[in-house]
């Protein structure tokens, strides 16, 4: 069978078989009826005499324009002829399309790429032209059987061959092939290597070399029977294509879901606030009315809305996951630990099982306070913790409400970072100085001066921005800056420490081959800044000037500042582990899409003890409302990283040769600790994690026992305070 009788057989029926071309037309006559006609036949697009095409339209005279079909016959580019494809451009035009049958110049008088230029030609005509003909200029489509498929493939995928035409590549809206080669490099026909074997660059013969997430719409047929064009070529050029077209909807979804979350707003008696003044107000303010309704409009204005996106943003990350010999996206995130999912998901439940008893004793602590503070009605003395209560929009640290649960006539802090920096008259600048301050004491080159005149570190007036803190290397040399809407306050001054940490890791690394430029897991980036960020105790406060001997805190003021650190910390363990592990579900499927909302507030009961202030529903997405979730950062790095940074924290206080409570610990100036901490950062990811974590502390296992040895003086507190308390929930 050749290849045109295949197309007849797919078009029409076997009773046409080896009827000559007039005889075709009639046939289809006789199928379409007389409901097309010739309405203009050889009009020339080119100087060759081959640059011929007819146009053919629909009897009917109609009045709005109409979609245009472009047909490119097949013939292995040696032979063809568009008086014997008049059938195709009557059925087109029975169906209401213009439909036009382009000749071009064949193999050996030409070869490659003259014949797609020529398609090219005549895609330039019919833009000119077919309004003439009542045809749409902005409504061409492209098809083609297997030679011409080819052509038409490339003049869909490959812009440069239109835009040399003259016109404008996005005018080809769609394009329906048939049995078309479109990967056949290297050749092993004849017909192949006589029509494109000379070209220099052979992938540029090649259609599938070209797919580009914007390309036109494409119907692919072949005949799976085909020997002549195999069908492989149709079935890898669609997977190709549905993979750029899958990258290019999961990129519009996740910048979608980004660019909600920054645009979202909650109220407070009405009034519209950005994320960033309700996550300050939720700090402060004490008035339960009023969190319930600012927590509540945040959950509901910017979760509930993602929810459609956010679970076809699954499906697609999924189908991507898979392509990678992944079982789902979650199982992707956790393979990066050098180790396996599995081994890692045990690892996390291992180090969450060491910290959990401290959590407990915290959260009963927590919730008396808060009874106490706002009576049954509104904080009952037993079960969950209600969840706008905790000085936080996600309750995932608790330090704001320090002063609410800290027992009266317990030891105030002996000092107030906050006032103390406002007295000696901080700038942002100045906190952002004292955090090198910190690095170069150890031994660390300072910041090159590009930091200071490219890093944004006081929020712009003019403009909204994320204030999200974050830290880059532009260049993964020396090009580093952080962002940051920094203000002169305890909270900040920790931040900054914690950024430039980023900052001195990029740096130390950046010698190391591309694929290496990150730290030993993502915990590790993590944990370097919040280890410096440990280090602000009150020894180092005094060492850089802003504490007197005086003002040091006695043994219950000391016990306050842990109070007051655990809060933060301690707090946060169980929703640095569930963020993910929702997620998880969700990639998996153990969650399914219907209850998002009630697997969520499942799991902040089951691993938080905490519970909304408001009832839910599955209209809601609350997950969403926390900007990890639709920006799609894996979040156990947070986990990690708290447990870490004491493992670190230990460490350097151990090779400093300190000797009193680790959380008193000051290793500021030390270059021992410096030079080990960079022989472990200069890794970066050249190694698998262990070695880095063996290369500073000694140690090749992630251990939570440095968390617990800091806050050991706090446990024996709480559980005396929570004497006769029924914890837990
Ligand atoms: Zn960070």
């Amino acid at each position: 069978m050749t290849r045109r009788d295949a197309l007849l057989s797919g078009l029409s029926s076997a009773a046409l078989f080896g009827c000559s071309p007039a005889g075709l037309l009639n046939g289809f006559s006789r199928i379409t009826g007389d409901s097309a006609r010739l309405a203009v036949g050889g009009a020339s697009f080119g100087g060759d005499p081959r640059l011929k095409l007819d146009v053919w339209a629909p009897n009917r005279r109609s009045s709005a324009p109409l979609p245009v079909v472009v047909f490119f016959y097949g013939g292995g580019w040696v032979s063809g002829e568009r008086g014997e494809y008049g059938f195709v451009g009557r059925a087109f035009a029975a169906r209401g399309f213009i439909a036009v049958i382009p000749d071009y110049r064949l193999v050996p008088e030409v070869r490659f790429p003259a014949f797609v230029e020529d398609g090219a030609r005549a895609i330039r005509w019919v833009h000119d032209h077919i309004a003439e003909f009542i045809g749409d200029p902005r409504r061409i489509h492209i098809s083609g059987h297997s030679a011409g498929a080819y052509i038409g493939a490339m003049l869909s995928l490959d812009r440069h061959f239109l835009v040399d035409a003259g016109v404008d590549p996005a005018i080809v809206r769609a394009a329906a092939l048939l049995s078309g080669p479109y990967d056949f490099y290297p050749f092993t026909e004849q017909r192949g290597r006589d029509a494109l074997g000379h070209w220099p660059r052979p992938l540029e013969t090649q259609p599938i070399h070209f797919v580009r997430r914007d390309a036109p719409s494409m119907l692919l047929m072949h005949g799976t029977a085909d020997t002549v064009v195999r069908p492989r070529n149709s079935e890898r050029l669609a997977a190709a294509l549905r993979k750029a077209g899958a990258a290019a909807e999961l990129n519009r979804i996740s910048t979608d879901l980004s660019s909600q979350y920054g645009r979202g707003r909650g109220t407070m008696g009405g009034e519209q606030l950005t994320g960033n003044e309700i996550e300050a107000r939720m700090g402060t303010n004490r008035n339960p009315a009023q969190l319930r309704e600012m927590w509540t409009s945040w959950n509901n204005n910017v979760g509930s809305p993602m929810r459609q996106e956010y679970q076809r943003m699954v499906e697609i990350a999924n189908a991507g996951a898979r392509e990678l010999g992944f079982a789902d996206t979650g199982a992707m995130w956790r393979s990066k630990y050098d180790m396996s999912p599995d081994e890692f998901a045990a690892l996390t439940e291992r180090l969450w099982q060491e910290v959990r008893p401290l959590y407990v004793e915290l959260h009963c602590f927590t919730r008396a306070g808060l009874n106490r503070r706002y009576g049954n009605a509104v904080q009952p003395a037993e079960g969950p913790i209600r969840a706008d209560l905790l000085g936080n929009l996600w309750a995932q640290e608790w330090g704001n409400v320090y002063d609410v649960v800290a027992p009266p006539g317990s030891g105030r802090p002996a000092y107030d970072l906050t006032a103390l920096l406002e007295r000696a008259h901080y700038t942002p600048e100045r906190v952002i100085r004292t955090a090198e301050g910190f690095f170069t004491s150890l031994g660390f080159e300072a910041l090159p001066q590009t930091f200071w005149e490219r890093s944004m570190i006081t929020q712009p007036r003019d403009r909204e921005v994320i204030c999200h803190a974050s830290a880059w290397d532009v260049d993964n040399v020396n090009d580093l800056r952080i962002k940051m809407c920094t203000r002169v306050n305890a909270d900040d001054f920790v931040t900054a420490h914690h950024e430039l940490g980023h900052n001195f890791y990029q740096r130390a690394y950046n010698t190391q081959p591309f694929l290496y430029l990150d730290s030993a897991n993502d915990g590790f980036h993590e944990a370097i800044g919040d280890t410096i960020a440990l280090s602000v105790t009150p020894e180092y406060l005094q060492q850089i000037g802003l504490l007197q001997q005086s003002q040091m805190p006695n043994a219950e003021q000391d016990r306050s500042l842990l109070l007051r650190q655990a809060l933060d910390k301690i707090a946060f363990l169980p929703f640095g582990l569930l963020v993910d592990r929702y997620r998880w579900g969700i990639f998996s499927g153990q969650i399914a899409p219907g209850e998002y909302q009630a697997a969520w507030d499942r799991m902040r009961l089951e691993y938080q003890g905490i519970r909304p202030p408001v009832a839910r529903t599955e209209q809601n997405f609350d997950a969403g409302a926390k900007y990890h979730v639709p920006a799609s950062v894996p979040y156990t790095r947070y986990f990690l990283a708290r447990i870490l940074q004491f493992q670190f924290f230990k460490a350097a206080c151990d090779i400093s040769g300190w000797h009193g409570p680790l959380h008193r610990c000051s290793f500021y100036g030390n270059r021992e600790v410096g030079r080990r901490l960079n022989e472990m950062l200069a890794m970066g990811l050249s190694r698998p994690w262990p070695d880095a974590l063996e290369a500073f502390t000694g140690t090749r296992e992630i251990s939570a026992e440095p968390m617990v040895e800091y806050f050991r003086p706090l446990l024996g507190w709480l559980r005396e305070q929570n004497q006769g308390r029924r914890c837990g929930w």
